[in-house]
């Protein structure tokens, strides 16, 4: 089988991740991460079959500057790398309700992109600049729209709604659209391969915790429901971001004690979370150290993490019924034996087992059960957005 490989963009505000991906097997050809966008210290590294390197970016530098070094100074230096490549796959942060998969990108497409932008203020305008960039980069290669809410599009009305007035939803578009979405897609299906059983029959949660974090309820294959709502802020106890909360407090801080709105949306999407409660870090591996040394506040950031964790996973047995797999994964979940066991303790109410041996040592990057025999299933496998993106770019260009 020839190789097809896809360069993959994930573009942010002020950086911008690169991979070259094989989307037949997924093997990553290369890596990079381009940051401190419009700063003088702009800069790159990456990574090519493991020999790592780095270059400082021209001051000021952005997506246009990065794609291009991209291409002109680690692509080009690949001999025979760019004419194996089949697209250029972007991920997309909101799609809103129009796209329900992805899509390979047309004028119109592009027009979508930037009328989901009220909803992603930060990151659909960062993918509009990294589309233009690499097609001037790529003129003659097909890109590909990939989306982190797409997934969540199989949500009946019963989840995705809130209970506001319905005007809202039908004018304004306020409603759960949830997030992750291509990471929750990519181990689901893997649950459903290591439980060997079709994906069309697979219940399982997916409990994607890196530095934001969601919780989503797989039915049949399908998403029925998740943990993040219109943006990101929603859900479970996350780095810096607070989670769901009261709405009123919101009211309060600014009519009672003098915050500014804008301060106040700082705090919950910068100041809280892990970082709030702990004063320590928004890491998780600071806060389980600063745990083991018996640091209160810290200890007490990992409780309310893995309580409200914990809560979340119980209520998606409303929707599955029947619970086949439990999935951890992003860097926390791939990582943490610490966390693990705590939420899977707190959940022995379906009577959950923890294999403390597997657990400790199901890390790094290693897949597998981290329950006993006479347990429920619960699993950790690491995630893989970019071999999605890099598939379905090269399935729907080949189509
Ligand atoms: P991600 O956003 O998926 O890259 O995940 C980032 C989060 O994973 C950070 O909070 C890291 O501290 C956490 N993490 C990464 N490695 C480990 C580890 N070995 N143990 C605990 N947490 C980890």
């Amino acid at each position: 089988m020839s190789n097809k490989l896809v360069l993959v963009l994930n573009c942010g505000s002020s950086s911008l991740k690169f991979a070259v991906i094989n989307a037949n097997n997924g093997d990553e050809i290369i890596s990079g991460l381009a940051e401190c966008f419009n700063l003088p210290d702009a800069r790159m590294k990456w990574n090519i079959s493991g020999k790592k390197d780095a270059a400082h970016l021209p001051p000021n530098s952005a997506h246009a500057e990065a794609i291009s070094y991209i291409v002109e100074e680690i692509i080009k230096n690949e001999q025979g790398l760019a004419e194996q490549f089949v697209a250029v796959g972007h991920r997309v942060v909101h799609g809103g309700e129009k796209f329900t998969e992805s899509v390979v990108i047309t004028p119109d497409v592009c027009k979508s992109i930037k009328e989901c932008a009220s909803l992603a203020p930060l990151h659909n305008p960062a993918a509009i600049m990294g589309i233009k960039a690499a097609r001037a980069a790529f003129p003659e290669l097909p890109q590909v729209a990939v989306f982190d809410t797409a997934f969540h599009q199989t949500m009946p009305a019963s989840a995705f709604l809130y209970a506001l007035p319905y005007h809202l939803y039908k004018e304004k578009g306020i409603r759960r659209y949830g997030m992750h979405g291509t990471s929750h897609l990519f181990v689901s299906r893997e649950a459903a391969r290591l439980l060997d059983k079709p994906l069309a029959e697979t219940n399982v949660i997916t409990a994607h915790l890196g530095n934001g974090g969601s919780v989503c309820a797989v039915k049949n294959g399908k998403c029925v429901d998740t943990s993040m709502g219109m943006t990101p802020l929603a859900g479970l106890v996350m780095g810096t971001r607070c989670g769901d909360i009261d709405p009123s407090i919101i009211e309060h801080l600014v009519a009672r004690e003098g915050y500014s709105p804008a301060g106040v949306m700082d705090i919950l999407q910068k100041q809280s979370g892990l970082l709030g409660i702990s004063g320590v870090s928004s890491d998780f591996r600071d806060i389980q150290s600063a745990c083991e040394k018996g640091n209160e506040q810290a200890i007490l950031a990992r409780d309310i993490f893995c309580y409200r964790l914990a809560k979340y996973i119980a209520g998606y047995a409303v929707p599955l019924g029947r619970i086949d797999a439990l999935v951890f994964t992003g860097g926390i979940g791939e990582n943490s034996a610490m966390v693990r066991d705590k939420v899977l303790n707190l959940l022995s109410v379906f009577g959950y087992q923890v294999d403390s041996e597997k657990n400790e040592t199901t890390i790094l990057g290693k897949k597998g059960t981290i329950t006993t025999e006479n347990s429920p299933t619960a699993m950790v496998i690491p995630t893989n957005e970019e071999w999605v993106i890099a598939q379905d770019s090269a399935s729907l260009v080949s189509a």
